[in-house]
């Protein structure tokens, strides 16, 4: 592809949509951005908009979406990814992942152009195979507060390989793990935004039952590469993209109270339900494939995402 064919991201004004917009362009490329902004913000992308190569159109993709100017790649962001936001409205959340999976596959199949679905770690549910692998089948509770998310991102993986089978659509999977960085919206809810913020005001650090269990956080700057590499490369995925330094929660709270010198204290407050236990992605397939491997440790990346909030509390 040539830098300076159109790329589509539905979710572009979101927390991980932003910043590949914005690197989308340092490539080259005309980038059109589809939001909602039902947890995405203009603010995110307002240095962009003076960019003649971007382009911000408004829209939810659990409606069609009819745009033939040749686009060649899309990547499909679009759905809220915090517990918080996608339990808010439930059925929004699922409606996202199957309606509007199928819109953005048939404005793939419209444009001729590939598409690449942003999957999650959650389709694993609580893992019975530590690390994860992409062979693993998944834990998932389909019942559950959490099934509109995970078992929605589940079918939307389906729609991509049976619109790859049925109609040939160019298709590329990432199955994303927890990622972290500025421009995590202040009501986001996930565990990074609200330690920082509640080490920042002094207020209680709230960790989530025994904060034994553990996640894997990945820099933003990182993922971003990593779904790029994937986009341009010949493989179709499903493909972990994740950084595999696990960490249980009541450590993170201590590294972010220490790096934050916040007086905080940590509280602990009741497990939310289908919590998974544990998770780590096995990256090897990702090295192999897109010789991609994060960069980011966790302390430089908790730095910047320190100094991101601090000002945001300054111009509140
Ligand atoms: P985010 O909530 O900041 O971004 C999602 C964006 O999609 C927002 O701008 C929101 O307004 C927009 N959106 C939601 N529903 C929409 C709809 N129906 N139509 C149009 N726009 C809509 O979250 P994020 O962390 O940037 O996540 C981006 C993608 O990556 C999501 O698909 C998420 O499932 C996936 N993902 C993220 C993580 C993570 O840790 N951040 C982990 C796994 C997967
Ligand atoms: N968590 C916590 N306190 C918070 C927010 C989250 O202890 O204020 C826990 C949550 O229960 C989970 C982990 O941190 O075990 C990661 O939660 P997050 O919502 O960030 O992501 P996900 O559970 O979707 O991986």
């Amino acid at each position: 592809m040539d830098s300076h064919s159109s790329v589509l991201v539905t979710g572009g004004a979101g927390f991980i949509g932003s910043h590949l917009c914005e690197f989308l362009l340092g490539k080259g490329h005309k980038v059109i951005a589809v939001d909602n902004l039902f947890t995405g913000r203009k603010e995110n992308i307002q240095h962009l908009l003076a960019n003649p190569k971007f382009r911000f159109v408004p829209h939810d993709i659990i409606d069609p979406l009819y745009l033939h100017e040749g686009i060649e790649q899309i990547y499909n962001l679009a759905c809220p990814a915090a517990p918080l936001h996608y339990q808010f409205n439930a059925i929004r959340t699922i409606k996202a992942n199957t309606m509007g999976v199928i819109n953005i596959l048939g404005l793939a199949k419209l444009n001729k152009a590939r598409i690449l679905q942003a999957s999650t770690s959650e389709i694993y549910g609580d893992p019975l195979e530590h690390p994860q692998k992409e062979t693993y089948k998944g834990n998932v509770n389909p019942i559950g507060i959490r099934a509109c998310y995970d078992e929605g991102k589940r079918v939307a993986e389906t729609l991509m390989f049976d619109y790859n089978r049925q109609h040939c659509v160019e298709i590329r999977v990432a199955r994303i793990f927890n990622t972290y960085g500025p421009r995590v919206a202040q009501n986001d809810g996930r565990v990074i935004s609200n330690f920082i913020l509640q080490a920042l005001k002094g207020e209680p650090i709230t960790v989530y039952g025994d904060g034994m269990q553990t996640r894997s956080f990945c820099y933003v700057s990182d993922m971003v590469e990593g779904l790029y590499k994937l986009m341009n490369s010949d493989t179709t995925g499903p493909i972990n993209l994740g950084n595999p330094d696990e960490l249980a929660i009541l450590e993170i709270a201590r590294k972010i109270t220490s790096l934050t010198k916040s007086q905080s204290k940590i509280i602990f407050m009741p497990l939310p339900a289908d919590d998974p236990y544990k998770r780590k992605p096995d990256i090897t397939l990702a090295k192999e494939k897109l010789g991609w491997a994060p960069k980011v440790d966790l302390d430089t990346g908790l730095k910047q995402t320190i100094d991101y909030f601090r000002e945001q509390l300054v111009q509140k």
